[in-house]
């Protein structure tokens, strides 16, 4: 069996510098509470890595960022990388917050051009509903209009000016789709695709992928830039393509008589799960037995940098 490690894949810089910003944070402000609003970046690890430092995560998935700062009442707020609305900067400083903001840069990009934009004019945001990027982008104006697929075009009435954008870590075939329809109903749209760098380096080594048998992707089942590495594969043809949190979930009927096994990660899974992940496949290459006798969570803390 061989093993091919998919490049680039894992930590992003946005991800890195999140994980930084919460461990300057927790250090420089040991005496007061801190809680994140929601999940630092879309990994379990990172975030029980966040409450070993001392970091109670706010993590209710159906609520909204201004819900969960109604569950604070004193000490530091971190915004995860994701990003926030400028109302919830306001509510959490109107509360007496002291706001630390861990918004990854090319999402504050796409912030940037959508609020110039909305002075003349209105946004087409493509993204994914009750995501928490989708979330902060969309309530920076009334403006600006979620789509998350080709029937929510159907509820666009007149609208002036429009300006195509899309959530950082979307499908890049999947993107171009959606803009292409709704280029078609909104001729003189202008066209921002947003999805940043790391997503798409990511995306097109899965794609450019040959002769695989098995996709390895290493990952949260919340991180929506792993669930389109997962997608890209299928869509590339590979039969088997398997969505894992570590390297105890490989198991073995998915490698059995197996030729080509590949193993990429998303951009907030930590380099220690993928190297794991790594080492029983190649383990299983040499000797035929599975063995996943890993202390993950521990290795984990060590995890700083990405491939
Ligand atoms: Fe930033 Fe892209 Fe990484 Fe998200 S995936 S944190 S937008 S660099």
């Amino acid at each position: 069996m061989e093993i091919i490690n998919v490049i680039p894949r894992g930590y992003c810089q946005g991800v890195v510098r999140a994980i930084k910003i919460a461990k300057d944070t927790a250090e420089k402000y040991s005496d007061y509470p801190i809680s994140m609003l929601g999940m630092l970046v879309h990994n379990q690890y990172v975030v029980n890595e966040c409450t070993h430092l001392g970091i109670h995560c706010l993590d209710d998935k159906k609520a909204s960022r201004l819900d969960l700062l109604d569950k604070i009442d004193s000490g530091v707020v971190i915004i995860t990388a994701h990003g926030a609305s400028e109302e919830v900067y306001q509510k959490a400083k109107d509360k007496g917050l002291i706001v630390v903001d861990a918004t990854c840069p090319d999402v504050m990009k796409t912030h940037v051009l959508v609020k110039e934009h909305v002075k003349d004019g209105d946004v087409i945001y493509i993204g994914k509903k009750n995501h928490p990027e989708a979330e902060g982008t969309v309530g920076l104006s009334n403006h600006i209009h979620l789509v998350t697929e080709e029937k929510d075009l159907d509820n666009l009435g007149d609208l002036h000016n429009v300006l195509i954008t899309c959530q950082t870590t979307l499908s890049l075939l999947d993107t171009n789709h959606l803009i292409q329809k709704t280029k078609e109903k909104f001729k003189d749209a202008k066209v921002a695709p947003e999805i940043c760098n790391a997503t798409r380096i990511r995306q097109e080594a899965v794609l450019n992928l040959k002769n695989i048998d098995v996709l390895y992707v290493v990952g949260d089942p919340h991180s929506n830039n792993t669930n389109q590495l997962k997608k890209s594969a299928e869509k590339v043809g590979i039969p088997n393509a398997y969505l894992i949190e570590n390297a105890n979930d490989i198991e073995e009927n998915q490698i059995k008589g197996k030729n080509r096994v590949a193993v990429t990660s998303g951009s907030s899974t930590p380099t220690a799960l993928t190297n794991d992940v790594v080492s029983v496949l190649k383990k299983y290459a040499e000797t035929g037995i599975l063995d996943k006798d890993i202390v993950i969570v521990e290795r984990c803390k060590t995890a700083k940098n990405g491939d």
